[in-house]
């Protein structure tokens, strides 16, 4: 495994962090929390050390299942607990909310739920366009103050919301999108953190499973799973999408003896080297190909040659959008 430090602190993560939003269930058709605790197991025998959650995530599930895991592991002081703040259930929708009360009262929900008595790194959702950026930076900058937290981060922000962030707190690191098949941040999310000394946590290394390459043309999802909503998922731009897969996992074989997920996480850390990417899993197998992500990089001539895939089969990519909340109505 790849450490690194996350910017502004003495915080050392891996590479590699496990993402838990399906262990929460909700959007990703239930969890089993049995399963659940055995793959947070079976990431940190892997050398994971950074589990991000969130309190939206099965409505504190999620959080839930890593306090039970890490409370039992022994291992907190090793470990680096992300989890975030500023979306809003309880009001019949869900909405973002990044005023400061808000924020003093979910860090101490997600301390009692995490069983820890401070929060690794605390990164606001989503942008809340009803609260100048400055108020939240503030009430984050209290939290630091107040120990209850180590570290600030924001998640799916503009660079520009990222510099009126900064002027109030310092910010250690940033959230977005980042996938092979969404690139959005290249324009200037992705310049912006690294000029400014900003780490990234990179969200949905495998597309929802896309690019985890044994999706075929008649899988189904049940119950609320959130690709019954993803617009890359329906015909006929989905086979289009699984047409890449298959490209992108036969030049992983023939140039590198990978599989198509070792190649997009692969590609993901080397394309921000600083940086941290997440891979979403809830059953211990789903980690099996951690190790072939380590020990080899891809070079010019394939990087090249993935983006002309790309082109070929999805020319006009969709990006993650559809999945952004709502502003508060209230
Ligand atoms: P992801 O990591 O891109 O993909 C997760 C999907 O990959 C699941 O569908 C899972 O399958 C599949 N998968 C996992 N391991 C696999 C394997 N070995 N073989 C085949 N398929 C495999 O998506 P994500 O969970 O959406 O994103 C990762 C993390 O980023 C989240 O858990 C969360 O922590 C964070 N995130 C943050 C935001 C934000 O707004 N800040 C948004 C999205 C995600 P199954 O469906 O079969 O389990």
């Amino acid at each position: 495994m790849e450490f690194v430090k996350i910017a502004g602190t003495e915080i050392n993560s891996s590479r590699i962090g496990l993402g838990t939003w399906a262990m929460g269930g909700w959007l990703w058709g239930g969890s089993d929390r049995k399963e659940c605790v055995r793959t947070i197991y079976k990431a940190f025998d892997n050398e994971v050390n950074l589990i991000d959650t969130a309190p939206i995530y099965g409505f504190g599930l999620s959080e839930e299942i890593v306090g039970e895991a890490v409370s039992q592991s022994g291992m907190r002081d090793e470990l680096v607990i992300a989890t975030k703040v500023g979306l809003e259930w309880e009001r019949g929708g869900i909405f973002r909310n990044s005023l400061p009360e808000r924020i003093r009262k979910e860090v101490d929900d997600s301390l009692r739920r995490l069983r820890t008595d401070r929060i690794d790194l605390y990164q606001i959702h989503w942008p809340d366009p009803l609260t100048p950026v400055e108020e939240t930076a503030q009430a984050m900058a209290e939290l630091i103050e107040s120990g209850k937290i180590r570290a600030v981060g924001v998640s799916n922000y503009s660079a520009e919301q990222m510099e009126i962030f900064r002027s109030v707190c310092p910010l250690n690191s940033s959230q977005p999108p980042y996938n092979l098949f969404e690139r959005g941040i290249e324009e200037d999310v992705l310049p912006w953190c690294e000029e400014q000394g900003v780490t990234m946590l990179l969200y949905g290394a495998l597309c929802r499973g896309l690019l985890g390459g044994k999706l075929k043309t008649d899988s189904e999802f049940p119950g609320d799973d959130i690709r019954n909503f993803d617009p890359k998922f329906r015909k006929p731009v989905y086979d289009n999408y699984l047409g890449a897969v298959e490209k992108l996992g036969e030049l992983a074989s023939e140039r590198f003896g990978k599989n198509v997920l070792e190649l997009s996480v692969r590609w993901v850390l080397d394309k921000c080297e600083n940086d941290i990417t997440l891979w979403g899993a809830r059953r211990p197998g789903q980690l099996d190909d951690l190790a072939g992500t380590a020990g080899w990089a891809i070079d010019d001539d394939s990087m090249n040659e993935i983006d002309a895939i790309l082109d070929t089969f999805v020319p006009n990519p969709i990006g993650p959008e559809f999945m952004a909340p709502g502003p508060r109505p209230f």
